[in-house]
């Protein structure tokens, strides 16, 4: 008979198989080309994800929607055949990243190094990184002898940083964004992310009428109205109740610009105001609220044109959703420790997989959420590691 324990033993978990190396060797690749948006060039990186892939790829899809701006969707092969009735997991991560502010970096941003056990370089966290891991994963199973239990369909996109319009919303265009659940390996510490905050942001033109500098109130100061528009907008309470991940929506006055010099009252003032809103509200209903408390303010004589820059819609889905179990369930076997469930102040392309597309969308993948988008950004070489092992017990088990 066998001893008591023998039941007790957990599957072996694939987390050995993981190769460290090979995981930040092919972040650091990743990495090395430099995709920043703005300009937004993603063609260069095009070589080093097809080799990365390209073994298991069955078919390659490429959607280049503007000069240089390339997404690639690529479908894998299955290790035991194709079979439709697997249900399709996307991978979905974006190949651009932020600008870099050279000055403020202490390494060098494109060539990155492990320092201390972390990986620093722009995008290591936002989200070559993630992509890295996902790849890695494939590895993973292959060395424990395990087949994914679902299809994949890796979807390496481009200009996510600047909403979207080239990348994933190109693919959603295109009819390519086809699957039964998809997962974003942005960087949320290997937490759950099921909701994100919405974006607005405008330019509120403010008019006044000039005069001469000596005799102010002869003219109508368009700075003077603009600080009253700032007062009344900025860090306000748009009232209504918290949402249970995503808080309360908010409005932050992030430009100002106006005059001609210091002798003139001032004709003009341009305000640039970021609004975060919650599920629900529109590009309409977020300038209505915008212009409801401007109203409110009561500004004698303001005249002003709303001007719209960008606008990309909140989204959720339901924390209960069996998505989100299994994703946390793979953590968790890879990791030992449950993830929480979270929602984000930010956009990412999750919104449209979600919103338009309609399909359940974890976020979920290694790194910070405050490590995005600032100098000297790193990840951790052990949650890159993490992550690789969760990514492969997902595709393991996710069918
Ligand atoms: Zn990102």
């Amino acid at each position: 008979m066998a001893p008591s324990w023998f039941y007790a033993l957990p599957v072996a978990s694939l987390a050995e198989y993981v190769d460290q190396e090979r995981v930040v060797e092919l972040t650091r690749s990743l990495v090395a080309i430099d995709t920043r948006n703005p300009p937004g060039n993603e063609a260069p990186i095009e070589d080093a994800v097809r080799a990365a892939l390209d073994r298991r790829a069955a078919r390659w899809q490429t959607v280049e929607p503007a000069p240089g701006r390339m997404s690639l969707v690529a479908e894998l092969e299955h290790p035991e055949g194709p079979n439709p009735d697997r249900p399709t997991l996307i991978v979905n991560g974006h190949l651009d990243v932020v600008p870099v502010n050279a000055e403020a970096w202490s390494r060098h941003p494109f060539d990155p190094q492990v320092v201390d056990g972390r990986l620093y370089g722009r995008g290591t966290a936002d989200m070559k990184g993630g992509i890295a891991a996902a790849i890695c994963a494939l590895d993973v199973l292959e060395r424990a002898g395990r087949a994914p239990a679902c299809n994949l369909v890796f979807h390496l996109v481009a200009d996510e940083e600047r909403g979207g319009r080239w990348g994933t919303r190109a693919l959603l265009d295109a009819g390519l964004i086809r699957g039964d659940a998809c997962l974003v390996p942005e960087p949320t510490d290997l937490q759950l992310c099921v909701a994100e905050r919405g974006l607005l942001q405008a330019w509120l033109h403010i008019a006044g009428r000039p005069g001469h500098g000596s005799r102010p109130r002869e003219g109508v100061s368009a700075i003077e109205q603009a600080a009253q528009v700032v007062l009344a907008l900025h860090a306000a309470d748009f009232g209504g109740e918290d949402h249970p991940l995503l808080g309360r929506p908010t409005a932050n006055v992030g430009t100002i610009s106006g005059g001609t010099t210091f002798n003139v009252v001032a004709e003009s003032c341009v305000v640039g105001v970021d609004r975060r809103v919650l599920p629900g509200a529109t590009a309409e209903s977020a300038q209505a609220e915008l212009d409801e408390r401007i109203r409110r303010a009561g500004i004698e004589g303001l005249r002003y044109r709303f001007e719209l820059s960008t606008f990309g819609e909140a989204s959720e889905m339901s924390p209960g959703d069996p998505w989100v179990k299994q994703v946390g369930d793979a953590v968790t076997r890879a990791t030992g420790r449950p993830p929480e469930v979270i929602g984000m102040t930010f956009t990412t392309d999750a919104r449209f997989v979600r919103n338009q597309a309609g399909i359940p969308t974890v976020v979920c993948g290694p790194g910070a959420i405050d490590q995005a988008h600032t100098d000297d950004e790193y990840v951790e070489v052990a949650q890159l590691v993490d992550a690789t092992a969760a990514f492969a017990e997902l595709f393991a088990a996710y069918g």
